[in-house]
């Protein structure tokens, strides 16, 4: 088995799963990486004044597609490499993960790395149920509905969310991303033709109300819906933060959330955090 070309390695690397083969459509694996990047070189060196730079161990993001956030524009694809990149980063595109032993990683070209740190960022699968017919199931184990969320071969059963597998909406036929939007629509359209809000029963037509991704500190990528136009950069990151505080669910936590917020973005550090260190104490 040959070696990814990993010259510092140790408890100390970290390697980072963002996809497999689901065309999974989340950004974790992206996120994540930059933003533990972006704090191996502040905040772990400040922690840990004793570690040389080139101790801190690298980071691999491992994509089981061709490009990083493969589901949104060509645009925000570029602006994320482009930037992991910077931050030293290796994206390893068009590989699976296939073993891990707790030592090292095998990939699927053959190649392994060195770690002792895995973050596996590659989706979510849906809980299987006992009492559904196997033919319920889908793609990602998602229980197949029709386009009213009500289960196939199933009466009165509904799915909805990241476990909803909706026949019928052209534009997604291996189901809707597995994020907050859809299953918040779908909550609403249900309870509405539950509620009988509309005579006949109204079929769940998803509306894209666009894509943020975060990469690090004053980066970030911002599709609008359907991918009409695409964004990066500072405005991307504060439209980032905007919806984000706008999702919570009180004046008082927001108002808390972005006073905390703009205390890591000044002071570049957290109050709170764990720090392990030898114990260098006689007994
Ligand atoms: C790390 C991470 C980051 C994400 N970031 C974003 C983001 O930035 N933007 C975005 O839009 N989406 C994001 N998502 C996705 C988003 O969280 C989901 O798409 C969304 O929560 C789906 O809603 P849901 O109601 O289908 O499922 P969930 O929110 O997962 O709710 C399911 C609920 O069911 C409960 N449950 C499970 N099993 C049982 C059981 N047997 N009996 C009773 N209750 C049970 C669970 O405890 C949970 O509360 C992220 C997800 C993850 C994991």
């Amino acid at each position: 088995m040959q070696k990814q070309n990993s010259k510092k390695k140790g408890f100390k690397s970290a390697l980072f799963i963002a996809r497999t083969a689901f065309k999974a459509q989340g950004p974790t694996g992206v996120e994540l990486s930059g933003i533990i990047a972006e704090l191996s070189g502040s905040v772990i060196m400040k922690d840990y004044p004793e570690l040389k730079e080139e101790e801190l161990g690298e980071i691999y993001l491992v994509d089981g597609q061709k490009a990083v956030l493969s589901s949104m524009s060509l645009h925000a694809q570029k602006y994320a490499a482009k930037k992991l990149a910077t931050y030293g980063v290796h994206l390893l595109m068009d590989t699976f993960v296939e073993d891990f032993d707790g030592e090292s990683v095998q990939l699927s070209n053959g190649k392994s790395i060195d770690t002792k740190n895995l973050i596996w960022a590659a989706g979510v699968q849906a809980k299987v149920f006992e009492g559904f017919y196997p033919d319920s199931f889908g793609l990602g184990k998602r229980l197949k509905t029709d386009p009213f969320n009500k289960v196939y071969f199933a009466d009165n059963i509904y799915a909805l969310g990241d476990c909803a597998l909706i026949a019928g909406d052209e534009n997604y036929p291996n189901g809707h991303p597995q994020v907050a939007q859809p299953a918040i629509q779908q909550a609403k359209n249900l309870a509405d033709n539950l509620l009988k809000k509309q005579e006949v029963w109204k079929a769940f037509g998803y509306k894209d109300k666009g894509s943020l991704a975060i990469i690090g500190r004053n980066k970030a990528v911002l599709d609008f819906p359907n991918q009409k136009y695409a964004m990066s950069g500072f405005l991307s990151w504060l439209i980032w933060i905007f919806v984000h505080i706008m999702g919570l669910v009180n004046f008082k936590s927001k108002l808390r959330a972005l006073y905390n917020w703009l205390g890591y973005y000044i002071y570049k550090d957290q109050s709170f955090r764990m720090i392990i260190k030898p114990n260098s104490r006689k007994k």
